[in-house]
């Protein structure tokens, strides 16, 4: 209990960390948004990571459960984590940080390893582009007890999409670096136990595309379209997500033919 009544309605995920979700749902971001709200039980403040869309009932109840917020943090610039920051930031007085200075307010713009302390946690920044080129990882640490918030670069359930390919492997051989039992505590969907080998099993799962699309492409021909490509590569993928397919095939086809052709 923190002796905040809005907060403490929240649901937990750690003893530092709870989430309030997004009344947002689609394909691309799974049961919605998820926001995430840090702070120590002594703590007279919160950290807000991803306020989401500039969407009013959701960031009032984000400011209420909060109470005094300390700090925004931004994940990377997309609409669904980011967009509503400004309104949140307005309203409450904090200011933000991302890695993209255009989206910072009143704060420094984070860079890789470039470490803090706010609402009595200590934080780490990694830089993890992949997803977009502006994605950070941010490790939340207290009592000795590490939590990785990942934003899309790792989510609850399924895979994100890719921008550039090469630059997320890299990410990913970087987090299966993390410590066993540090909880990733993801853009979308559920929280997992254990970012090192989430991101040991996409980067599996990577190469096992990248060599599926290796072989499409020596079947159809090296001009073969990313359509073409996810027609055969993704036939066992449910049909609406087939185009954020196409931009992951985007994202091989560039690498592969970056590298070696
Ligand atoms: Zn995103």
């Amino acid at each position: 209990m923190t002796g905040h009544p809005a907060y403490d309605e929240l649901r937990r995920v750690t003893p530092v960390a709870s989430v309030v979700l997004e009344n947002n749902p689609s394909s691309m971001t799974l049961e919605g948004t998820n926001t995430w709200l840090l702070r120590t039980p002594a703590a007279e403040s919160c950290v807000v990571v991803d306020p989401g869309y500039e969407d009013e009932p959701h960031l009032e109840k984000v400011a209420e459960a909060a109470g005094r917020i300390e700090l925004i943090l931004l994940t990377h610039h997309h609409p669904d984590h980011a967009e509503g920051a400004p309104w949140l930031a307005a309203r409450s007085g904090a200011p933000v940080r991302a890695l993209d200075p255009a989206l910072c307010r009143n704060a420094p713009p984070l860079t890789d390893g470039s470490t803090f302390e706010a609402a009595g946690l200590g934080f780490e920044v990694l830089h993890t582009p992949g997803h977009t080129e502006d994605s950070v990882c941010v490790r939340a640490t207290y009592n000795g007890k590490t939590a990785m918030l990942t934003g899309d670069s790792v989510l609850g359930r399924g895979t994100t999409v890719i921008a550039d390919l090469g630059p997320y492997l890299t990410t990913l051989r970087r987090l299966i670096e993390e410590p066993r039992g540090t909880v990733a505590l993801t853009g979308h969907g559920p929280e997992l136990p254990d970012v090192a080998s989430i991101a040991r099993e996409y980067l599996a799962h990577r190469v096992e595309r990248l060599n599926q699309v290796s072989a499409a492409l020596a079947h159809l021909g090296g001009d073969a379209t990313p359509r073409q490509i996810v027609e055969l590569v993704y036939a066992d993928v449910d049909r609406s997500l087939w185009t954020p397919a196409e931009w992951s095939v985007k994202a091989q086809l560039d690498y592969l033919r970056g590298n070696g052709n």
